[in-house]
C-alpha cells in the first residue's frame, strides 16, 4: 500500500472552469508569480513533513518557471507532465496530443536534466472518447498515467473503471493506471481525492478513503493518489470572474488547505507515483485489466 501527494501546477487562470473567460495580461503575470510563491510555499510543507511528493507540471512552466521546475525535481520530487498548455484530451487528435506529450516532456526534461515518466491530464480528460490517448502515452514512453477518475462527475470520469491500480487499454496499447482515490460508500464511488472532498467536507472523508484502500491491499496493490493544486493554497489571490456556482466551487475552503495538508502529511506515510508504479511492478502482482477502448 502506497499514498501519493500529488500536485497538478498550473496558473490559476488555466482552471478548466476559467475557460472562455478574457484574462488580461497583467492579471496572467500576477497568477504566475502566485503560482511560483504557492509552490514554493508547498516544497517547505513537504520538506518540514520529510515527504516526497508528484508535481505533474504545465510544459510551458518548464519555459517560463524553469528555476521553479529544477528546484521541485532537486528537492527528490517527481516531476511529471500535465499537458503543455492545459487543454483537455477532447480537443486533441491522436497525432496533435503527440505533439502536445512531447512538447511537454521536453521542455520539462529540459528543465530538469532527468526523464518524465508519469502523465496527469488536465481534468482528468482521459474517458471512453478519449482512449486513444493511452496508446500515445504508451508509446511515447510513460510509464504510468494517473487521468482515468471511477466516478460520475459532470465534467470527466469512467464510473466503472477500476479504483485500484489497474492495467488499462487504450486501442491496442496498455499503461499502468493509477487511479485518484474513490471511496466506496452508499454504493457510490466518491471522489475523495482532492478537490471540494479536500476542501470543503471534513477531511475524514479523505483519511477515510486512504483507509479503505489500505484495508484492500490483502487483496492486490492499492495506491492512495491525491491530488492538490498550488492555487488551492493562496487564499490571497485575486478571483476570476466566474458565475456564481462555479466561484463557489473553485474557492470554498482555500483558507484551510493548508492546515489539512499538513495535518495529512503527518498522519499518514507518502511515496512519490513513480515509485509506487515501480514497486507495483516489481511485485509481479495480477493487476485487473480494463478495456477503455472500444
Ligand atoms: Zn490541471
Amino acid at each position: 500500500m502506497a499514498n501519493v501527494v500529488s500536485f497538478d501546477v498550473e496558473e490559476h487562470h488555466r482552471i478548466e472552469a476559467a475557460v472562455g473567460l478574457e484574462v488580461g495580461p497583467e492579471l496572467r503575470a500576477e497568477y504566475g508569480a502566485r503560482m511560483e510563491r504557492a509552490t514554493r510555499e508547498l516544497l517547505d510543507h513537504l520538506a518540514r513533513a520529510n515527504a516526497l511528493a508528484t508535481f505533474y507540471v504545465v510544459g510551458e512552466i518548464a519555459r517560463t518557471h524553469p528555476q521553479l521546475v529544477r528546484d521541485i525535481h532537486a528537492a527528490g520530487h517527481e516531476v511529471g507532465s500535465h499537458s503543455f498548455d492545459h487543454r483537455r484530451v477532447h480537443r486533441f487528435t491522436p497525432d496533435t496530443f503527440r505533439a502536445d506529450l512531447r512538447a511537454s516532456k521536453g521542455a520539462l526534461e529540459q528543465a530538469t536534466g532527468a526523464p518524465v515518466f508519469g502523465f496527469r491530464a488536465p481534468t482528468f480528460s482521459v474517458t471512453r472518447e478519449t482512449a486513444w490517448a493511452i496508446d500515445v502515452l504508451a508509446e511515447e514512453g510513460f510509464e504510468y498515467d494517473s487521468s482515468i477518475f471511477p466516478v460520475h462527475h459532470d465534467r470527466y470520469g469512467v464510473p466503472d473503471a477500476p479504483r485500484g491500480p489497474f492495467l488499462v487499454t487504450g486501442r491496442e496499447r496498455e499503461l499502468l493506471e493509477l487511479p485518484p482515490l474513490t471511496l466506496r460508500a452508499l454504493g457510490l464511488n466518491l471522489p475523495v481525492a482532492g478537490g471540494g472532498y479536500f476542501r470543503l467536507f471534513p477531511l475524514g472523508f479523505m483519511k477515510a478513503g486512504l483507509r479503505q484502500a489500505a484495508r484492500a491491499a490483502d487483496r492486490g496493490p492499492q495506491v492512495g493518489m491525491l491530488y492538490f493544486h498550488p492555487w488551492e493554497f493562496d487564499p490571497g489571490q485575486p478571483r476570476l470572474p466566474l458565475a456564481r456556482l462555479a466561484r463557489w466551487r473553485t474557492y470554498v475552503g482555500v483558507t484551510r488547505t493548508a492546515n489539512r495538508l499538513a495535518r495529512l502529511l503527518a498522519a499518514f506515510p507518502f511515496r512519490r507515483a513513480i515509485d509506487a508504479a515501480r514497486a507495483i511492478r516489481a511485485s509481479g502482482a495480477d493487476l485487473p485489466r480494463f478495456q477503455l477502448g472500444a
